[in-house]
């Protein structure tokens, strides 16, 4: 891909590098503060699935911008540092991670848990979205342990077959919970923000981090009742926002010109790192066993 047609064919990718964002996203958590008021009175923040760090960005500058906020990011990935954001490397998923996230909140809980977390999706549809709802829920469980009654949790969700399970198990912690579109986030992918409000758990709720918080005994298909929660969609972003899903001329309205732009922070460990530098050496050539040469080449053995 050259240089510059990725910023023509996505202008929020382009944008971000031009506003010094470390990826598109952080104008989905953007657009989505704009229409929700996420910040307000926040404090206390944790970004699950952070890397590379655009939305610990928008969560340091909008609440830590007097150096009194207390940003918590975690990723898989190592992520290039933030100033006032404090970094966990781990998987979210994992006992060791859940713990060390929320020692950090000990007596003094979040306002807010945002979660942008992605499986590698593997293109099973079922498969990506069954994971997918393993981190939400994840993340879920962690909000439990760390979020002060009346905060937010907001979390990336896929919204398939049986999203409608984890709109029922959001809303037993939530007073309100609703689906949102960022105009940022593309049409053509089934990505969602689940954004729930007023954390208020059922009495008697403990948090338990050995407790699963989904019931696979449930037929997703039987929810009916009050069990069946129908949700709100929102979509956000001003509408005269840019349409991810179209491309864009290099030169933008405003007349100022294209500029290329680097991005802000590249990856620090990527997992493409080696075969890069056996491309370099020109090593990266692969081995070539017997079996994938055509018979003619593989010595036959005499019988
Ligand atoms: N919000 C980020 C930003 O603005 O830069 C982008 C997040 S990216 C879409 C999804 C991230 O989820 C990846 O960095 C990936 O490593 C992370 N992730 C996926 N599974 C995870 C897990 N089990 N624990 C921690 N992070 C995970």
């Amino acid at each position: 891909m050259g240089r510059t047609s990725k910023d023509k064919r996505d202008v929020y990718y382009r944008l971000a590098k031009e506003n010094g964002w470390r990826a598109r996203s952080a104008f989905k958590l953007l657009q989505l503060d704009e229409e929700f008021q996420l910040f307000q009175g926040v404090t206390r923040a944790v970004d699950l699935c952070a890397a590379p760090g655009s939305w610990s960005q928008v969560l340091s500058q909008k609440i830590g911008g007097q150096g009194s906020g207390h940003v918590v990011a975690v990723d898989l990935q190592a992520m290039a540092p933030l100033p006032g954001v404090i970094q966990i490397q781990g998987d979210i998923t994992q006992l060791s991670t859940a713990k060390e996230i929320i020692q950090h909140f000990e007596g003094c809980p979040a306002d807010l848990v945002v979660c942008d977390g992605a499986p590698d999706v593997t293109g099973l549809h079922d498969v990506d979205e069954y994971m997918q709802a393993q981190l939400l829920l994840a993340a879920l469980n962690i909000a439990t342990h760390v979020l002060k009654p009346g905060g937010c949790f907001v979390a990336k969700i896929f919204r398939g077959r049986d999203v409608t399970l984890l709109y029922s198990q959001l809303r037993v912690f939530f007073s309100s919970v609703l689906c949102a579109k960022p105009r940022s986030s593309r049409n053509s992918s089934i990505e969602a923000f689940a954004v729930c409000r007023g954390y208020d758990p059922p009495e008697g709720f403990v948090a338990d981090l050995s407790r699963p918080l989904l019931d696979h005994s449930y037929d997703f298909n039987q929810l009916d009742g009050p069990t069946r929660i129908i949700v709100p969609f929102v979509t956000c972003g001003d509408l005269s926002a840019y349409d991810s899903d179209r491309s864009y001329p290099l030169e933008l309205e405003d007349g100022s010109g294209y500029k290329y732009t680097p991005p802000t922070q590249p990856p620090i460990s990527p997992p493409y790192q080696e075969a890069c530098t056996l491309k370099k050496k020109g090593q990266l050539a692969k081995e070539i066993r017997p079996q994938d040469c055509p018979i003619s080449q593989v010595d036959v053995v005499p019988q």
